[in-house]
């Protein structure tokens, strides 16, 4: 018997069902196969910088695998229309007798193995899910239906994940001697971007720093997780996103250090979990209501709202340079790092759309075109939740003022300093006003002046929702 096992979104050989399946016939020969799609990667905007992580990534499980005798055999092809078939000639000409592969649940993706099942004739096919603690679809109202306010999502999910089964499994046994991999040319092509060095590439890099987190900064994360200036969070999401780690396996960690974490919702465990649901619900949502894959709001009145056909903000707003301290460095973190804290992806998201009143799907794009974490279900959930336009958002009226959250969330401005060093030298109690400061000391700041008043952006905006909603 010869086994293919498709990685896609999985990128890893501990805890990733369909390579353990295809692994369980010891006598079957095993073949990892990855096919790169860069045509089709355009299309749905994923950055340079997660197309180079994942590249990294890759080279990692190759060794990985082949340690365990198995090869991985990677291959480009334009499109997704076009892998399915590369795909089933490859499966033809090493005589397969099993593809195995693991759930993506985002909609051209669904298609694509959709199209897949019905060209595959004579080649079994055996599909897990295993990118998500529980499968869209499994956690219903008593109706049948998809939950559309999260806190009731959560109560139902955590009953049916304790009643579940979500051990992790182990990596494959060796199957034979192990194999060498030469490494040049590059598995695919792909422009060469730096990866901040807070990001090392593979499963064992990531397993080390989920136990990192989980034996230590997990316990404050309730009190630190809002805080920018502090390494507060896991900062795993770019292995999440890509698969080179599970979400069992962060929860199993997770029980390991935490073994009450279900006991008490006070806890750093418990809210660390509670994202972790975050991610599951979003991914839910994708599910549910396919026309958030086709860039439609949830919300079917917000579809009305005018937004403003003016570019300086948005371009600002991109640059960071928009005389909002808070905003801007958050801004230059994402465009340094690829990553952003989530605070400041709720206040960055906000003023771009309740400030500027720039359609949120340019701000979901830029972001996703910046990303390295990005994933279609979290980001289109973010913007859209930010934006007032989402499944359980934050209500229309409600804006953040960019100033005062600032002042909360990075009081000594340390954040601040850190990414906008032409405000290094303005004191703390200025840094979120540094102009202020400069015109009454006669200080010329190579800062802008806020591009907005927030008062009155904040009136137009109020404005832009009632008249979208009355338009109904
Ligand atoms: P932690 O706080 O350590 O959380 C652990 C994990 O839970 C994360 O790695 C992530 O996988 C998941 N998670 C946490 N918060 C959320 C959330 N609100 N929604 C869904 N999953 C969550 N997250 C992405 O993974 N990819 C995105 O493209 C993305 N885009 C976003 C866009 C906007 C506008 C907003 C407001 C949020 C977005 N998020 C996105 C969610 C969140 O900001 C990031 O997951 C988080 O900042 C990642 O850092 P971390 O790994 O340290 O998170």
């Amino acid at each position: 018997a010869c086994h293919l096992v498709w990685f896609r979104n999985d990128l890893r050989v501990t805890d990733n069902k369909a390579l353990t399946f295809a692994c369980e016939d010891p006598t079957a020969t095993v073949i990892g196969v990855y096919i790169a799609t860069p045509e089709q990667w355009a299309t749905h905007n994923v950055s340079p910088r997660q197309i180079a992580f994942l590249h990294q990534n890759l080279v990692e499980l190759q060794h990985a695998l082949a340690k365990r005798g198995i090869p991985l055999i990677c291959h480009t092809t334009a499109t997704f229309a076009d892998s399915v078939k590369w795909l089933l000639d490859f499966a033809q000409q090493q005589n397969a007798t099993g593809l195995y592969f693991n759930h993506q649940y985002e909609l051209n993706e669904r298609l694509r193995d959709e199209q897949l099942r019905q060209q595959a004739q004579h080649l079994n096919i055996f599909t897990y899910d295993d990118a998500l603690l529980l499968p869209p679809g499994s956690v219903t109202t008593q109706k049948g239906d998809m939950y559309q306010v999260y806190t009731p999502f959560r109560r139902a999910f955590l009953s049916q994940l304790l009643m579940s089964d979500f051990r992790s499994f182990p990596a494959p046994k060796p199957r034979g001697a192990a194999l060498t991999v030469e490494n040049t040319p590059p598995l695919f092509a792909h422009q060469s971007v730096e990866i901040s060095p807070q990001f090392i590439a593979g499963e064992q890099a990531a397993l080390a720093k989920l136990r990192q987190f989980c034996s230590k900064r997990v316990q404050d994360y309730q009190r630190d997780r809002d805080i920018p200036a502090i390494d507060g969070t896991s900062q795993l999401s770019p292995y999440l996103a890509l698969g080179v780690l599970s979400p069992r396996q962060c929860v199993n960690r997770l029980l390991a250090e935490n073994p009450q974490v279900f006991d008490s919702q006070e806890s750093g465990g418990f809210s660390w979990l509670n994202e972790l649901i975050w991610r599951e619900f979003y991914s839910h949502l994708l599910v549910a209501f396919p026309r958030l894959c086709r860039h439609q709001p949830f919300i079917e009145w917000t579809q009305y709202i005018q937004w403003t056909p003016d570019e300086t903000g948005f371009t600002a707003w991109k640059n960071g340079q928009t005389g909002y301290p808070i905003v801007d460095a958050a801004m230059r973190q994402l465009n340094q790092t690829g990553w952003m804290h989530n605070r400041l992806r709720m206040i960055v998201a906000s003023f771009l759309v309740k400030d500027l009143l720039v359609d949120w799907r340019r701000g979901e794009h830029y972001f996703m075109n910046q990303l390295i974490d990005g994933t279609l279900a979290a980001n289109n959930g973010g913007w859209q939740w930010s934006a007032s336009t989402g499944v359980d958002a934050s209500p229309w009226f409600r804006i953040f003022n960019p100033t005062t959250q600032g002042k909360k969330f990075d009081p000594q401005g340390t954040f601040i300093r850190e990414w906008l060093p032409e405000l290094r030298d303005v004191p703390e109690k200025f840094i979120h006003e540094p102009h202020t400061w400069a015109e009454s000391h006669q200080i010329t700041l190579n800062y802008p002046t806020p591009i907005v008043d927030h008062k009155q952006a904040r009136l137009m905006t109020l404005e832009a929702f009632e008249a979208g909603k009355r338009a109904v």
